[in-house]
């Protein structure tokens, strides 16, 4: 069900939020042995939550996401309830407040069935980086759901939950939606807060839906986005509402399609495949342009895994075995006892990334790395300032490939950090992007990116709804 079919049996009181969440607390019991997408289950508060939101819908509230169960991935702070960022470093920490986001939810009525697994600090393109177990893709059992937000996609994807949050760095919302035939927004930099938000690369990470349809990633971002003072980053601009945009007509809409994102190596079929579900979009009136180039976009990679790292190695420094997460016991000194908790605290591609951005910002090195990286991403900004004077909207794949096999690129970092090339770019810009599917290779999924201008969430919807009346792929379900 989708929240929107869910809200309409709520309020007509065909449905219960109790009865709806205990279907979803047996559909986890039922499919989690397969697909694994949950590292803690929140049964009991989740009942009372739906008990909660009964008494509210009977006393007349009509929010439409009151009663609807959510999953959180464990990046998100929810005060009471683990959140791990699936780390053995916060394999027991308990926040003692809410993300604001979470705060958000909670005044909709929320039920919270559980916390989603993920890529250690959301760092991964698979949700292999698990310090836990992996998750498992729900069309195919023997795949990777795509990560970082893999346990919130393959979750939404398997019907253990109406919808999910996930988070987005360089592609862990898109890139899973993707791999999971779901749709999944990562809103412009700063319309969502981070507050609560355990940071990855601070000046990229952003949070934002995991869902059914277009329609229901509209209902999730009027939830959680607007200004929040204790992110000096999110922006103080008021939010529209976006289901507004959601009307189906694309005439007069310009599309662009930047032919850089069909990159060399990209399997045939997601090429096809996008290349007609342009097409779609051609015919329900939108203007396109085959032939657009934006020509920093092979750096783009590069300047992420610069970035990324750098920050990355900052933000991570406060997991020392002092203030909280994990700390090593049996130490012989301070410096012992820090080395030695995150020695056993940090996966291999956390303690990867902390060690290229700890070269990249050293001193001697950071004008040639840390610095450049920083320009070429201004470059990629204005590029894409510039293709946003001709067209409304860029489309791409998602992903260059369809969901790949567990274990397949594990080993070989350079090919998993591949499969977000066509996402990264635009955390590098900053921009809202939205990854819908759009068809199916052999049975696994295809998702195309609806790439925005800053802060034009509703141009993207809009887009994405239109493609999405008229196709039903976001309609069909794997068999799991
Ligand atoms: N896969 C990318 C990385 O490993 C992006 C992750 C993300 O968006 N959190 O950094």
């Amino acid at each position: 069900m989708t929240i929107h079919e869910a809200h309409q049996l709520l309020k007509t009181k065909q449905l219960s939020s109790v009865e709806l969440t205990k279907a979803c607390l047996e559909r986890i019991t039922q499919v989690e042995p397969g697909v694994r997408a949950l590292v803690t289950i929140t049964d009991d508060l989740a009942l009372k939550q739906a008990r909660k939101a009964d008494e509210l819908i009977a006393s007349g509230d009509t929010h439409p996401l009151t009663g609807i169960p959510a999953l959180i991935k464990d990046v998100i702070c929810t005060k009471g309830i683990l959140t791990t960022c699936s780390s053995k470093m916060l394999e027991n920490f308990v926040p003692p407040y809410d993300a604001t986001v979470i705060e958000r939810l909670n005044d909709r009525g929320v039920v919270i069935l559980g916390k989603a697994n993920m890529d250690e600090f959301a760092m991964g393109s698979s949700t292999e980086n698990s310090a836990f177990f992996p998750t498992h893709n729900p069309w195919d059992l023997s795949r990777v759901p795509g990560g970082s937000s893999g346990g919130s996609a393959a979750a939404v994807a398997a019907g253990e939950t109406i919808y999910a949050l996930g988070s987005d760095t360089g592609g862990s919302i898109r890139q899973p939606a993707g791999f999971c035939s779901i749709t999944g927004l990562k809103p412009t930099y700063g319309r969502v807060s981070r507050y609560g938000l355990v940071a990855f690369a601070s000046s990229l990470d952003q949070i934002g839906p995991l869902t059914r349809d277009v329609t229901d990633c509209a209902l999730v971002l009027n939830a959680i986005a607007g200004y929040d003072q204790r992110d000096s980053t999110s922006v103080p601009e008021p939010t529209p509402d976006y289901t507004q945009c959601l009307i189906g007509d694309l005439n007069g809409l310009r599309l662009g399609v930047p032919r850089e994102y069909f990159v060399e190596g990209m399997q045939a079929e997601v090429a096809q495949a996008i290349t007609a579900a342009i097409g779609k979009l051609e015919e329900l009136g939108a203007k396109v342009e085959w032939e657009v180039s934006l020509p920093s976009t092979p750096y783009a990679l590069a300047v992420y895994y610069i970035i990324a790292p750098s920050e990355a190695s900052a933000n991570l420094a406060r997991y020392d075995g002092v203030k909280y997460g994990f700390s090593y016991q049996d130490a012989d000194s301070m410096w012992d006892a820090m080395e030695k908790t995150r020695q056993y605290g940090f996966g291999a591609e956390v303690k990867r990334r902390i060690m290229l951005g700890t070269y990249a910002l050293s001193a001697g090195y950071y004008d040639a790395y840390y610095l450049k990286a920083q320009k070429v991403r201004t470059l990629i900004r204005r590029e894409f300032d510039q293709a946003f004077e001709k067209y409304d909207a860029l489309i791409t794949p998602t992903s260059p490939t369809v969901p790949f096999k567990i274990g397949e690129k594990i080993d070989d970092p350079l090919q998993m950090y591949l499969s977000d090339v066509c996402t990264l770019p635009i955390n590098i810009a900053g921009l809202p992007g939205i990854s819908i599917p759009a068809g199916f290779a052999d049975g696994l999924p295809i998702g195309m990116q609806i790439i925005g201008k800053p802060f034009a969430e509703e141009t993207i919807l809009k887009i994405a709804y239109a493609y999405q009346q008229a196709t039903d792929w976001h309609n069909r379900r794997p068999k799991v």
